[in-house]
C-alpha cells in the first residue's frame, strides 16, 4: 500500500512537529513544485506494510480578507490531491470557530478524513469537555478519531495503523 496523507489544520496545532516525528530521519523534502504546491513539505514513512507520503501544509485560517480566500483555495486543492486527510487539532483547547471552518471545508470533499487530537501530553487533568467538543465534531461528520502527542510520540503507532487502514 502507498498513498498521500495531507496534514491539515489551524496554525500551531503541531502539523510540522507531527510530520517530523513520524518520518524521523527519513525526511525527504522535494524540490519546489509549481504554484500551489510551492510551500508544502513532503516526508516519506516506509513501514513493512505501506509507504506513507505526508504532505505538510501551511495552516488554514478562517479568511477575513481576499488573501485569505487564496489560502483557502490552495487548501482545497491540497485536500483534493491526497488520498487521506489527517485533520490535526489542538487537544489543549476546545474546538473553536477555526476548527469548525476547516471541518466544514473538509466535509465538502470526497477525501476521507481522520481527526487527530494532538498535544495530549499537555492536556489539563480535566480534559473531558475538550475531548467532548472534538468528539461532537467527529460524530457530526462521521470521522474516526485518534489521540496522540507529536512531541512525545504517544499514540503515534495507533495513528500510523489507522492511516494505513484508510489508504
Ligand atoms: P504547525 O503550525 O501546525 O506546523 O505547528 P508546529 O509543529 O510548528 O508546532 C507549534 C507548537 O506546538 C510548537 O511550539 C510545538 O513544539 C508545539 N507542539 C507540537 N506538537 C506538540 C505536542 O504533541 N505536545 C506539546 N506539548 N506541544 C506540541
Ligand atoms: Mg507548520
Amino acid at each position: 500500500k502507498s498513498g498521500f496523507i495531507g496534514i491539515i489544520g489551524r496554525p500551531n496545532v503541531g502539523k510540522s512537529t507531527l510530520m517530523n516525528q513520524l518520518v524521523g530521519q527519513k525526511i525527504a523534502i522535494t524540490s519546489p513544485v509549481a504554484q500551489t504546491t510551492r510551500n508544502r513539505l513532503r516526508g516519506i514513512l516506509t513501514t513493512p506494510e505501506a509507504q506513507l507520503i505526508f504532505v505538510d501544509t501551511p495552516g488554514i485560517h478562517k479568511p477575513h480578507h481576499q488573501l485569505g480566500e487564496v489560502l483557502v483555495q490552495n487548501a482545497k486543492i491540497a485536500i483534493e490531491s491526497v488520498d487521506v486527510v489527517l485533520f490535526v487539532v489542538d487537544g489543549t483547547v476546545a474546538c473553536g470557530a477555526g476548527d469548525r471552518f476547516i471541518a466544514e471545508l473538509l466535509s465538502r470533499s470526497q477525501t476521507p478524513v481522520i481527526l487527530g487530537l494532538n498535544k495530549v501530553d499537555q492536556q489539563p487533568t480535566d480534559s473531558q469537555q475538550i475531548d467532548d467538543s472534538y468528539t461532537h465534531l467527529a460524530e457530526l461528520y462521521q470521522w474516526q478519531t485518534v489521540k496522540f502527542s507529536a512531541k512525545t510520540g504517544l499514540g503515534l503507532p495507533e495513528l500510523q495503523n489507522l492511516l494505513i487502514e484508510n489508504l
